[in-house]
């Protein structure tokens, strides 16, 4: 066909310049965005347009981009003159939309400032309310709503935000003011302080940020709203931010948007409200309407945890009419969603208007039992299910529970409100610093705190749980530890903390620092003393200790499984070095070995010392005599492993490490023999040792990781390959001849040159060909390497002409790639990290730009020289599930990884499967 030209069109229009737009009007039921739209307008903002959309009451508004955010610092944080004009325009279309003019002293426009990236931050930037208020728009608020009070206490709060927030005044000095003034006035809580004394706290407020800047409170609010605004951009790169984004791996790139939105009051008197709730429960995954509120307050009260809140069902009976909308739009939401929502309201004068939806944090738990009830329910299908589960969360319910009998024994001391499950027990520490250093000396900390602010992050992160006297299931501390999975127990206000003292009493008793407690996060009891803890029930069942039909949590954890493994189309297999723990990865799902490192073995009770005897020996015979004895030992823990896979096959490495590994410290050696020597001794025992230290001061690499290890050790002493093999085979034949199918695998590590592979293959199959013609069983095997070593991915091609496998050794391959040492690596990871010269630690997850490169050219070269060759991975990254994501990607057979990450690595191959990424 011929081939058609484009003639140029006579009227061809020059092409309309794109106009990049930044900010999204959402108003009286037509938004400019959607919930596709999470990328551009954050969570919140794509959130607060498809609820507009959806026509429930939101109030209007506008999201400054993320783009912004991003041109803001690239601009040297200011925004260009074309995007402070298109702010300026939506500003006049929300006073339009909201009937109000900013300013105004008859009908002044408030808005809230919020924060809102693509993934949820809970607490961790900022936020400004009732902006807009200045002197004059106080009074015009106060006339409009005939409540001279609430328009006081409005501004003071104003004042308050504004000022710690986008002024930097220390929220101390607010409240030293705030306190004087309750204090005067004989207010015990806020809402005792009438209109006067609200008043007088507005002058004072005043008069501190006078004193504290030198110029007087901004009265200009479309300057106030600049301010807010680049404070919001300016947040997203606050230490805590920072730290957060770390832990859960979200990029700093991307920033933040910025909601700006018409205010509505929860605090105009005992017709309003605030709250905030899940559509189910977050902590255990139970349907119940789930969430807490408060009359006559503003968000920020509820999940500060100053005031403790109601739980939500009994807004039935103070405002039953809002109490059945919300109930009706939140299901509406979940089902349009197809997940858990997390939402926001506000109650003014009787008039629900929702805030906020996303999908609701949870525990592992609540993950599993949300999302396998969604598919009972027929709200999803197996395959959404699976999304709703993080993969990682899934260690959260193999995490241990304390021993039941134990745990009756000791006293109830108090309760609190069960924020996430878990057992915990640990010695009490007070503050996020202190639980971080005592966690750096080896011992288990449980953080006690009033109430938690964001910035004690790094201590929540480290301790065994977290407990504090006030706050509510929504609050910081609550949102947080569920997040993180750790136990944490909220609102125990019978607990009397004094931070400074270092002691908390409850129940006539005083608990000093360092004391042992112990509390359970799914029951909310709390317990004074040490209290043992035990296997999950999810263990339990797969140890055999417990029926799978008695619990209900490892029915649907295997349920949910069960649907990952047939989407999935990655393979697992468990790095597994003994008969029991192979039993446990079959247990969790394993199907092969991926990695059994043989020197494990060496190190069991009565076997390090004919280890020693071989690598001492200084002769062949000698050493073969030493191998002899070591045998009938490796032949029965390879036929353990090889039973335990019922068929699956089973990769066994021949020896890896350093041979000095087996060998005492030669530091240690000389302080021996130096004592017997003091002693006067002549022993043998001081012969003995002195050998040892000699064939020790033989074996002294300056770099052992890249000197004598691996295939080099196979092609140094044949007779150690020979043995292995010998033991391998034995035990395969022993076992097909109980009837049993066993598929060994036998992988020589470290290549880089393909004729070390072939020295070594040779000694196999000879060895393979005896065993079986002594035993005379046939039984089918493979001989492969690891790819570890940069030289031998690029020569890929010629390895694969001996090798049958390839598994992908990435510990020692991203070791050699970057040349950092795999065990010296945290002595500047952490500063990598913070100059931003690494993203994330690349032994945990892998960096696909370089280390993945070699897989990937590897893989190609690999299949082009024997279409047919089988390829996994057993590093650490078999474990990880961003990882298994590229694993996937570049067409790798399985993964391998240490049991306990089995159930991880099925439900992430699972979402790689579905290609989704990680984090979306
Ligand atoms: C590897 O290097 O990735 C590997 C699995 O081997 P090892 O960790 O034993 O060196
Ligand atoms: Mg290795």
């Amino acid at each position: 066909m011929a081939k058609k030209t484009a003639k140029p069109r006579k009227t061809a229009r020059p092409a309309a310049k794109a106009v990049k737009k930044y900010v999204y009007a959402f108003a009286t039921g037509k938004a400019e965005g959607d919930r596709t739209m999470k990328d551009i307008l954050g969570g919140k903002g794509s959130g607060l347009a498809e609820m507009t959309n959806a026509g429930l009451p939101v109030p209007p508004g506008f999201t400054i981009s993320t783009a912004a955010c991003n041109r803001w610092y690239d601009e040297g944080r200011r925004l260009p003159q074309a995007i402070e004009d298109e702010m300026m325009a939506h500003v006049r279309r929300l006073e339009k939309a909201a009937g109000a003019t900013f300013g105004s002293t008859t009908n002044p426009l408030l808005v809230s400032v919020r924060s809102g990236a693509k993934f949820s931050m809970p607490g961790m930037m900022d936020t400004i309310l009732n902006l807009g208020l200045n002197d004059l728009a106080v009074e015009g608020l106060k006339a409009r709503t005939k409540n001279g009070r609430f328009a006081y206490d409005s501004y003071r709060r104003f004042i308050q935000m504004f000022g710690s927030v986008v002024l930097e005044i220390s929220k101390a000095k607010f409240e030293h003011e705030f306190e004087a003034v309750k204090h005067a006035h004989g207010a015990k809580v806020d809402t005792d302080l009438a209109e006067d004394g609200l008043q007088e706290t507005v002058a004072r407020y005043k008069t501190l940020v006078k004193a504290e800047t030198g110029k007087p409170f901004p009265q200009d609010p479309l300057a106030q709203l600049t301010g807010a605004r680049d404070a919001v951009f300016r947040s997203w790169n606050n230490d805590r931010a920072i730290k957060y984004r770390r832990m859960y791996e979200i990029p700093d790139h991307i920033g933040t948007a910025v909601n700006v939105q018409k205010m509505v009051f929860g605090n105009t008197g005992e017709r309003s409200a605030t709250g905030v709730g899940f559509t189910r429960n977050p902590a255990t995954g139970a349907k119940e309407f789930f969430g807490e509120f408060l009359v006559n307050a503003q968000g920020e009260d509820v999940v500060a945890g100053i005031r403790t809140p109601r739980p939500i069902v009994e807004l039935a009976d103070v405002m039953p009419k809002a109490y059945r909308e919300l109930r009706a739009f939140t299901s509406r939401l979940e089902k349009h969603y197809k997940d858990i929502q997390d939402f926001e309201f506000t109650i003014e004068n009787d008039k629900l208007y929702m805030l906020q939806t996303r999908s609701g944090k949870r525990t592992g738990y609540a993950a599993v039992v949300i999302a396998t009830d969604f598919v009972a329910e027929k709200l999803a299908k197996p395959a959404e299910a699976l999304l709703m589960v993080e993969p990682g969360a899934l260690s959260q319910l193999l995490a241990p529970m304390f021993d039941p009998a134990e745990w009756k024994k000791v006293p109830v001391a108090t309760k609190g409100l069960p924020a996430s499950p878990g057992a915990a027990s640990g010695q009490v520490v007070f503050t996020s610093e202190q639980a971080v250093v005592w966690t750096g000396q080896g011992k288990k900390v449980l953080l006690v705190r009033k109430e938690t602010a964001p910035d004690d992050i790094h201590g929540m992160e480290v301790a065994q749980g977290i407990l504090t006297a006030t706050g509510g299931m929504t609050s910081h501390a609550a949102v947080v530890g569920r997040q993180m999975g750790r136990p944490s127990i909220v609102g125990a206000g019978a607990l009397q903390i004094d931070e400074k003292g270092k002691t908390f009493s409850v129940a006539g008793q005083t608990v000093k620092e360092g004391d042992w407690v112990s509390f359970d996060g799914l029951t909310g009891e709390v317990k004074l003393g040490k209290v043992g803890t035990t296997q999950s029930e999810i263990l339990q069942v797969v140890n055999g200790h417990m029926k799978a039909a008695d619990s209900d949590i490892y029915r649907r954890f295997s349920l949910l499984l069960g649907w990952a493994d047939k989407v999935r189309t990655l393979g697992i297999r468990a790095n597994a070095d003994q008969p029991d723990q192979s039993e446990l990865a079959y247990a969790f799902g394993a199907r092969g070995i991926g990695l059994c490192r043989t020197e494990h073995m060496f190190f069991g009770e009565g076997r390090i010392e004919k280890v020693q005897r071989m690598i001492l020996a200084d002769n062949e015979q000698d050493r073969r005599a030493a191998l002899a004895e070591l045998l009938p030992l490796q032949r029965a823990d390879f036929y353990g492993v090889l039973k335990a896979m019922h068929g699956e096959p089973v990769t066994i490495r021949t020896i890896d490490p350093p041979l000095h590994e087996f060998l005492p410290k030669r530091e240690d050696l000389m302080v021996e023999i130096a004592k017997l020597e003091a002693t006067g001794s002549t022993s043998a025992e001081l012969a003995g040792k002195k050998t040892l230290l000699k064939r020790v001061e033989q074996l002294h690499e300056f770099n052992p990781m890249l000197g004598h290890r691996g295939v080099r050790l196979g092609i140094t002493y044949p007779e150690i390959t020979e043995m292995q093999a010998r033991a391998i085979f034995e035990a395969a034949c022993q076992l097909a001849k109980e009837g049993i199918k066993t598929a060994p695998e036998v992988m020589i590590p470290l290549v880089g040159l393909v004729k070390e592979l072939k020295d070594q293959k040779t000694i196999v199959d000879r060895v393979a060909a005896e065993v079986m013609k002594e035993q005379k069983v046939r039984i089918k095997y493979l001989v492969g390497t690891m790819i570890e070593v940069p030289r031998g991915a690029v020569t890929a091609d010629e390895i694969a002409q001996e090798a049958q496998f390839f598994s992908f050794g990435t510990n020692d391959l991203t070791q050699m790639t970057f040349g950092f040492s795999r065990d010296d690596i945290g002595k500047f990871l952490g500063e990598y990290q913070e100059r931003k010269i690494l993203d994330r630690d690349p032994f945990q997850s892998i960096d696909t730009a370089g280390v993945g490169q070699l897989v990937a050219m590897a893989v190609e070269k690999g299949r082009k020289t024997r279409p047919d060759i089988k390829l996994g991975i057993c590093g650490e990254h078999g474990g990880d599930p961003s990882s298994i994501h590229f694993f996937h990607k570049v067409g790798l057979a399985y993964v391998s990884c240490s049991p306990y990450r089995v159930p991880v690595a099925r439900l992430a191959a699972a979402h790689a499967a579905l290609s989704v990424k990680v984090g979306d």
